[in-house]
C-alpha cells in the first residue's frame, strides 16, 4: 500500500507570478550592480516565506515526512486519490525565460550539482555570519541561484555529504560530517527538495544518515535517496507541484564506506530497481519521473561507459522522463536520446577542493520543462541551463556566467563560460535545443 505525503502549496500561476516579480527585481539588481545586501535580504525573505510550511506555497510532499502523510489510500492500486489535484491549465502561465507552454500544461524542474562543504567553506559561512546571531551564514554564497530557481516549479539540489550536529564536529574529506546549517541557505535560496545519495552517504555511518534525514524533514526539504528503514526505501518520492507531480529518484554509483550493513539504507545504481521504482512512482500519481545518478568518472567531461548505459536502459523506459546526474566535479554534456534528455553531470553547485582545477569551480544550474499534450502525455518541452563559476576570491558565491556583472575577472569569466559551453554541447545539445537560460 503506497502512503503519499503531500505537503500543499499554491498553484503554479502564483507561484510563477512571484517567480517573475523575484525574477525581474533579481535581474534589476544584478544588471546595475545595486545589489545590496538589504535587497538581496528582501529577496531571500520573498522567497523563504514561500517555503514556510504553515503557508500554502508551492511544491514538496516527502515519502520520509511522517506527519505529512495522507491516510492510507483506498483507491484500488493503493495511489493517493484525495488531496488537491494539479491546477487547471493554464496557458496564461509562463516563466520568465521561458518559451510558451506548447501543451495544456506545463512543470519545470530545476536541478543542480553537488553540495559539497569542504572546509574553507565552512568558514566563508562564518564570515558571512559576522554580525549576525548566526553561527554559520551559507544563503550569500547561493543567493545568485535566487532567480532563476523562482522561475521553477519545482527546484531539486545534491547534498552530497551527510550533516553534522548543528555544533558539530564539522569534518571535509574523505569522511565528510557538515553543517547542517546549510539546510536553511538552500530553503532560503529557493530549494524544496534535495537528493541523497552518493558515494558519500554513509560517511557518518547510519547514524548520519538519520540525523540527515530528520534535518531534511525538519526543514521541509523532500528528499530521495537514502532511507531509514527498508518501508522507506521501497516507497517512492512523489513531489507535488502545482501543475503535476513529480516523481524523483536518486541513486549512487557505490559508497567510499563499502556496503551499507542494511542494503536498503542508500539506492545504488541498478537501472532493473530503478526502474521498478520508477514504476511504482507512476502507480503513486507521479505525472513525471526524474533521476539523479550519482557517477561518472571525476575530472573527466566525458561521461563514462556506465553513465552511457544507464541513461540509453533508464530513457528506453516509459516510467522515465529525464535522467541527471553529478559527482564528476566538472560540467559534462547534455543529450537527446529519442526525444528525451540526459544531464551527465551538473559539475558542482558549490565546493572547494584541496587541490583544485578550476574546471571544478564551474557548474550548472539546468530547467527542464515538460508539457503534457491533449492526448494526457508528458513530454519535455524546453531545457535551459546557466552556467556558472564559483567566486573563490570573492566569498566564493555562486556566480551566474550569463548574468551581467564579472564573476571573477573578464578573460577567466569567458574562459570559463567557454569550457562550459563546449562541455554541455559535446553531443549536440545545441542543435536539439538546448539553450542558455536567461531571464528577461
Ligand atoms: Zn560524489
Amino acid at each position: 500500500m503506497f502512503r503519499i505525503s503531500d505537503r500543499w502549496f499554491p498553484n503554479r500561476t502564483s507561484r510563477r507570478r512571484r517567480g517573475w516579480l523575484i525574477a525581474a527585481l533579481a535581474t534589476l539588481l544584478w544588471t546595475c550592480g545595486c545589489a545590496a545586501p538589504a535587497d538581496v535580504e528582501a529577496l531571500r525573505h520573498a522567497v523563504a516565506d514561500n517555503q514556510n510550511p504553515s503557508v500554502p506555497g508551492p511544491q514538496a510532499l516527502s515519502k520520509d515526512d511522517a506527519d505529512l502523510r495522507q491516510p492510507d489510500s483506498t483507491a484500488p492500486d493503493g495511489v493517493a486519490a484525495d488531496g488537491p489535484a494539479p491546477d487547471e491549465p493554464d496557458s496564461q502561465a509562463q516563466a520568465a525565460g521561458s518559451a510558451p507552454c506548447p501543451g495544456v500544461r506545463c512543470v519545470s524542474i530545476a536541478v543542480t550539482g553537488d553540495v559539497l562543504l569542504h572546509p574553507p567553506l565552512v568558514e566563508q559561512a562564518r564570515k558571512d555570519a559576522a554580525g549576525t546571531s548566526r553561527g554559520l551564514d551559507f544563503a550569500p554564497m547561493l543567493r545568485g541561484q535566487l532567480p532563476y530557481l523562482a522561475t521553477a516549479d519545482l527546484a531539486v539540489c545534491h547534498l552530497e555529504t551527510p550533516l553534522a550536529p548543528a555544533d558539530g564536529p564539522f569534518e571535509g574529506y574523505p569522511e565528510f560530517s557538515v553543517p547542517p546549517q546549510i539546510l536553511d541557505a538552500l530553503v532560503t535560496t529557493g530549494y524544496d527538495a534535495c537528493t541523497t545519495a552518493s558515494n558519500h552517504t554513509m560517511d557518518q555511518g547510519f547514524a548520519g544518515v538519520v540525523r540527515t534525514l530528520d534535518d531534511l524533514d525538519a526543514a521541509g526539504l523532500a528528499h530521495d535517496g537514502s532511507y531509514r528503514s527498508a518501508a522507506d526505501a521501497q516507497t517512492p518520492t512523489v513531489i507535488r507541484t502545482g501543475p503535476a507531480r513529480i516523481g524523483l529518484i536518486s541513486v549512487a554509483y557505490g559508497l567510499n564506506t563499502g556496503p551499507a550493513d542494511e542494503p536498503w539504507t542508500v539506492s545504488l545504481l541498478d537501472p532493473a530497481a530503478i526502474i521498478d521504482e520508477a514504476k511504482r512512482a507512476r502507480a503513486a500519481g507521479a505525472d513525471v519521473v526524474v533521476v539523479a545518478i550519482h557517477a561518472g568518472t571525476e575530472y573527466e567531461t566525458e561521461p563514462s561507459s556506465e553513465q552511457v548505459a544507464a541513461a540509453e536502459t533508464l530513457l528506453a523506459d516509459p516510467a522515465i522522463d529525464l535522467v541527471y546526474g553529478h559527482h564528476a566535479h566538472v560540467v559534462q554534456p547534455l543529450q537527446k536520446i529519442d526525444g528525451k534528455w540526459v544531464i551527465y553531470g551538473l559539475g558542482n553547485m558549490i565546493a572547494s577542493h584541496e587541490t583544485p582545477i578550476d574546471a571544478t569551480r564551474e557548474g550548472l544550474l539546468v530547467r527542464v520543462t515538460f508539457s503534457q499534450g491533449a492526448a494526457g502525455a508528458w513530454t519535455t518541452s524546453d531545457v535551459a541551463w546557466v552556467p556558472s563559476l564559483q567566486n573563490v576570491a570573492g566569498g566564493r558565491e555562486w556566480c551566474s556566467l550569463t548574468a551581467g556583472p564579472i564573476c571573477t575577472s573578464a578573460d577567466a569569466d569567458r574562459i570559463a563560460l567557454a569550457r562550459t559551453t563546449a562541455a554541455v554541447n559535446l553531443l549536440g545539445a545545441d542543435a536539439d535545443g538546448a539553450q542558455p537560460l536567461r531571464l528577461n
